[in-house]
């Protein structure tokens, strides 16, 4: 993961050797450093211009302390700066309402959404205790909704079925007074994804939301699409009070770039990571874990 922003900041702090102190001169060439290696990540270039001018206001207000050397300071100021434009703080689901508590599974076709309802299945069973149902209003592909039954009994949830000709938001009620009358803590709602972004499903994902009225709005985006990722993201926060982002692929994804840019556009926190097809491939996400990794 953003294994040239490791090598050039090593590079840069093995030149800092025998340097006193930052200076305007010898940060010049690591900041140049640190922008190329962003915008290789496929970093958003505000972010880039961002972070720079964060990392270079830091970096010189920085004397060298203790045992530090300069190479060293500058690496905690980048990696301060990686952690708090991810959000700083793990961002957490908010399920603090009566049950059941809704989330609302929002992203294209192929980000891997019913694959992250399973995982998040599984894990608000194992890890938080939750009685979890799953449901699908994704009328347009039978296929989708197999899928979900699928992982959901994998994942040892309950599945409430449904049908390519009922209305998605006639389904979500349905799901919904089913949970209330069982018990259920968390409802997880699936929906119809596209391979672009259209119209009708933006209207339709916008109708679920004002009917169910989610604790949580989660937009699944898959991390090997960097700037795109980005980008989509931001079309889906513009319709949609989005409440966090899952990054999936994340395990195939060597460049970070959504990563490092999803929190600063859409001003949603990243909430989980997908880091491999199996249910077990979910991590609740950490800022500062992220930026521990990246600097390697
Ligand atoms: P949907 O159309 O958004 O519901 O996407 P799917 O859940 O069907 O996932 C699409 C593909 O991505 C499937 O082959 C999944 O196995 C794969 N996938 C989903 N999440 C991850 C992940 O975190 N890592 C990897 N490597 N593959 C994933």
């Amino acid at each position: 993961m953003l294994e040239n922003l490791s090598q050039r900041l090593s590079k840069v702090v093995k030149t800092l050797r025998g340097e006193a102190r930052l200076t305007e001169a010898n940060t010049q060439e690591m900041l140049r450093e640190i922008r190329v290696a962003l915008l290789e990540a496929d970093v958003a270039l505000p972010v880039v211009r961002d972070l720079v001018a964060r990392i270079k206001e830091k970096a010189l207000g920085q004397e060298v302390v203790g045992s530090l050397t300069p190479g060293q300071a500058l690496v905690g100021v980048v990696h301060r700066e990686l952690t708090a434009i991810m959000g700083g703080q793990a961002a957490e689901l908010d399920l603090s309402v009566r049950p059941p508590a809704i989330v609302l599974m929002a992203g294209l076709q192929g980000a891997g959404k019913t694959t992250t309802v399973g995982k998040l299945a599984k894990w608000l069973k194992e890890n938080k205790k939750k009685k979890v149902l799953t449901v699908s209003c994704d009328v347009y592909r039978p296929a989708a909704i197999e899928q979900l039954r699928t992982v959901t009994g994998q994942a040892g949830a309950d599945f409430f079925p449904s049908t390519a000709d009922q209305k998605p938001v006639d389904i979500a009620n349905a799901a919904l007074q089913w949970a209330r009358t069982h018990y259920h803590d968390v409802l997880l709602v699936d929906t119809a994804g596209r391979l672009a972004i259209d119209e009708q499903m933006m209207r339709e994902i916008a109708e679920l939301h004002r009917q169910l009225q989610p604790s949580e709005t989660l937009f699944v985006v898959d991390a090997m699409q960097g700037q795109d990722a980005v980008n989509t993201a931001k079309a889906f926060r513009e319709v949609l009070p989005l409440t966090g982002v899952v990054l999936t692929k994340l395990d195939g994804d060597s460049r970070g770039g959504a990563a490092l840019s999803v929190k600063a556009v859409t001003g949603a926190p990243i909430k989980f990571a997908g880091v491999g097809e199996k249910l077990t491939g979910l991590e609740a996400f950490h800022p500062e874990r992220m930026a521990n990794r990246i600097l390697g």
